[in-house]
């Protein structure tokens, strides 16, 4: 049992002066810390503001660098910036969110390590809590694939992809050897895209120190069901996007679904057209295709399957009594959550419909940053009775790294690719990341690569197994 001694944000208003009126914002990703930096700089010191931030982790993750971590190009903690040194007056929480209650006015919360139950009540919210991977219904691949979203992700890809080369160096088996060296990443969006280009380099890095493990031995696959790669990136950019990366051997199954995968086959389906240009029915290690029993089902052979495909939000956005339509808040033109003055949803978990296009913005974390700030406006705007400013997003442009010193952009109108445009990108997200320390750290770790072959220090990692954690605090009724 945690006491709440009188500033603690434990349940209800305990210790709060009547006047007070507590902000609480749920999830610390780019929408959430950009909505608390910027009531931190337009409330100041309001002492009549209680302003709080839960989050599961107590850091703020720099996705667009993740695939880095994975080819071990940048250090783990490097990417990650402590949320407490951003958002220095905002009273953080490091804990889970189980339950929104708008019509109460509460947020559950379990602290993390132990910590047990918290209900904490709030006169505005910001709900930010972001998205997770989206196996569409499908368990066999949810249970055995590896994701690609959080820090742990990155870490335990990379583990893998270093205990594969391991065991297929001494591994005598050519069809084993060929399911340990095949790496499949299922989506060609951003995420999928960046993640293959980094594990290419990765692979072909690290196999130096594999002595048989020969060049052509390792395959990393991109499948997706689009007939296109990166979707709503400029035409001719995703087109050398793709040119570059089959000129290292990284190959394209476009219009291909995943149906299953257990561990050691990839049931693939091929759909209508033929727009990959690779062989119908042959796995990428030659096996033999159409094992999957449907004629239009194709089998890979591989042990490591990645997953990109799409995102879904929390989880727990669905337990919460707010409308949503496909598990997204739906949200008015202010991110207001409709029937709810005072609680705005932003980021990937908010459903914001584009009025000049009639469809919903696509998710990124420049949309993210841009919704955080509107909706920090608007809750100044609540609180000092002025009025709301609608949201109004102009993207300034997308970027993408596709491995070796390659990149391609779009930026103000300008459309690059190649070296130039992976020298921006690195600028351009060097420039975002939030600490001066980590922007330090990170630079360093890009010189660093340039002198010496990636590490290939397999760290034994344990796998997070939050569940298991929730069914014991289920018990315990603790106030924090
Ligand atoms: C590999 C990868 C590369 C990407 N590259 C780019 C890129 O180059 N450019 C770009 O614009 N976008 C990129 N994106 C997309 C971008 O990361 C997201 O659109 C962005 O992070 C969305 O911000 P958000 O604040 O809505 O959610 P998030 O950043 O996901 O933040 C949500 C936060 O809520 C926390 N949370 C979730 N559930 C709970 C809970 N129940 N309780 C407590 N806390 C919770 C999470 O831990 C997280 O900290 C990339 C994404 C990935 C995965």
């Amino acid at each position: 049992m945690v006491s709440d001694s009188g500033g603690g944000i434990g349940d209800g208003r305990r210790g709060a002066a009547k006047t007070r009126k507590r902000i609480v914002i749920a999830g610390g990703g780019f929408a959430g810390v950009e909505c608390a930096r910027q009531l931190e700089s337009k409330l100041g010191d309001d002492p009549d503001i209680d302003l709080v931030m839960i989050n599961e982790d107590n850091f703020l993750l720099f996705t667009p660098m993740l695939p880095q971590v994975v080819s071990g190009m940048i250090e783990t903690r490097h990417i990650v910036t402590p949320i407490r040194t951003i958002c220095k007056r905002t009273r953080f929480f490091e804990g889970k969110v189980r339950g929104i209650d708008p019509y109460a006015k509460t947020i559950t919360v379990w602290g993390g390590g132990g910590a047990g139950r918290l209900t904490i009540h709030y006169d505005f919210a910001v709900v930010a809590l972001g998205s997770e991977a989206n196996f569409f219904g499908m368990p066999d691949v949810e249970r055995n694939a590896f994701t690609m979203k959080t820090l742990n992700d990155a870490a335990e890809l990379r583990n893998r992809v270093i205990d594969m080369l391991e065991r297929a160096e001494n591994e005598a088996d050519p069809a084993l050897r060929m399911r340990l060296l095949n790496f499949v990443v299922v989506g060609a969006g951003f995420a999928g895209i960046e993640t293959a280009g980094e594990l290419m380099d990765l692979l072909h890095d690290a196999r130096k120190h594999y002595r048989s493990v020969g060049k052509d031995d390792v395959r990393v696959v991109i499948l997706e069901a689009l007939q296109e790669i990166l979707p709503g990136f400029n035409k001719d950019l995703a087109a050398f996007a793709k040119r570059r990366m089959e000129e290292r051997g990284i190959e394209f199954r476009l219009q291909s679904a995943v149906r299953a995968f257990d561990g050691e086959e990839i049931t693939v389906r091929r759909l209508a057209g033929d727009g990959n240009g690779g062989g119908r029915g042959r796995g990428p290690g030659g096996e033999d295709g159409n094992g999957g029993g449907d004629d239009d089902d194709e089998v890979i052979m591989s042990k490591t399957l990645i997953w990109t495909a799409g995102v879904t939000p929390v989880d727990m956005i669905k337990r919460a009594m707010l409308k949503t339509q496909k598990g997204k808040v739906i949200v008015d033109d202010y991110l207001e959550v409709p029937g709810f003055p005072g609680v705005f949803a932003v980021g990937d978990c908010a459903l914001f419909v584009d009025p000049n296009t009639g469809r919903p913005v696509p998710p990124t974390a420049q949309l993210a940053e841009a919704q955080g700030k509107t909706a920090a406006k608007n809750l100044v705007a609540l609180i000092r009775n002025h009025e709301k400013e609608r949201f109004e997003f102009r993207s300034r442009g997308q970027m993408a790294v596709i491995g070796k010193r390659s990149a391609i952009a779009s930026v103000f109108g300008m459309n690059m690719s190649g070296f130039w445009a992976w020298l921006i990108w690195r600028s351009v997200y060097l420039s975002k990341i939030s600490s001066g320390e980590k922007k330090i750290r990170v630079l360093l770790d890009w010189v660093i690569d340039l002198f010496f072959s990636r590490d290939i220090s397999r760290l034994k990692l344990a796998r997070r197994d939050a569940e298991k954690d929730y069914r014991v605090l289920d018990e315990v009724d603790d106030m924090w």
